[in-house]
């Protein structure tokens, strides 16, 4: 098996759960919603099967409880099952209490549907902090997938990765938990958000994939998030959402599955594996440290994130 690492990951959430639209939809209101995850999920599941390549899902608690057959049929796929938290709640926006609460309720859910023990997190909206590390260690969790290094959202966090060993494009800490940053590109002294989201249905398929030759170039690896309604055109339309959400929201909803067949055609000399199968193969091959690294070197990975800056990226 040669080839570059390419890690696809999913966040499974619902049209009515992001982050742009919560001044406009309260958590109250979600049962009362179109849930639509289910659909879009399953275009995923189907498209992985198709390109024959394994990925994956961070669910949220809240639907993995409304929809065990499909974490079910995530795993039985051939894909992980990881946790996305259980309502979508901003890290930052959680005591320390709440957050272990939020954390180890997702876990026993997906593990109780799965039979099997979930290793992953990824943070709502990439609010990843030093503190939910901390969490995350303590419940027994593996790896967390949830560092941006751009900066650019003030809804991402930082993180302190100096006591963390760089290994292939994760960082391990001495007690052996690993974060596994969103790939970006590093262009000239900018670091631009190329790991998906409303990024990838912006830009043109060629445009994007030349970012990812570059990424995997630099990096041996890229990680690329999506979710469920990004391929769901026939999703309802929040009409009271403000003009700049609606537009990160809907931007191309109709190619986005074209154009993820596409990147994953174009790499398909690749390997598209798990994080947690990728993890395990660095510790199989035997912790070799890669060299420094472009996309995550010097302030990016000490400091991991400039002030945060008012540019807003999609929510995760
Ligand atoms: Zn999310």
């Amino acid at each position: 098996m040669g080839g570059q690492t390419i890690l696809l990951t999913v966040d499974v959430e619902d049209w009515f759960q992001v982050e742009n639209f919560k001044q406009t939809i309260d958590f109250s209101d979600w049962e009362g919603c179109e849930w639509r995850f289910e659909k879009g999920t399953r275009v995923l599941l189907d498209l992985f099967a198709q390109c024959k390549v394994s990925a994956t899902f961070f669910i949220l608690g809240w639907n993995a409880e409304r929809a065990p057959d499909l974490v079910r049929e995530i795993q039985d796929r051939g894909h992980e099952v990881a946790s996305h938290g259980f309502h979508h709640d901003l890290c930052s926006n959680l005591g320390q209490d709440d957050l272990l609460s939020d954390l180890k309720r997702t876990k026993e859910v997906l593990e109780h549907i799965c039979g099997s023990s979930v290793q992953g997190y990824r943070a709502p909206s990439f609010s990843i902090s030093d503190n939910v590390i901390t969490a995350l260690k303590q419940l027994g969790y593996q790896y967390d997938s949830s560092f941006d290094s751009s900066g650019l959202n003030s809804r991402h966090g930082k993180l302190d990765l100096s006591d963390f060993r760089k290994t292939g494009f994760a960082y391990t800490d001495p007690d052996g938990f690993s974060e596994i940053p969103v790939s970006n590109l590093q262009w000239g002294n900018s670091i631009i958000p190329w790991g998906g989201g409303g990024y990838f249905r912006l830009f043109p398929a060629s445009i994007f994939n030349w970012g990812v030759r570059n990424i995997l170039k630099a990096n041996n690896g890229y990680v690329f998030y999506t979710h469920p309604w990004e391929f769901d055109p026939q999703q309802p339309r929040v009409n009271k959402a403000s003009l700049s959400n609606r537009f990160r929201h809907y931007v191309n909803l109709g190619r986005t599955e074209q154009k993820l067949h596409s990147l994953i055609k174009s790499f398909d000399q690749e390997n598209f594996m798990s994080c947690k199968d990728y993890l395990l193969s660095l510790s199989t091959v035997g912790s070799v440290v890669s060299p420094p690294n472009p996309i995550m070197s010097g302030d990016a990975v000490s400091k991991l994130s400039k002030p945060n800056e008012s540019v807003e990226t999609p929510s995760s």
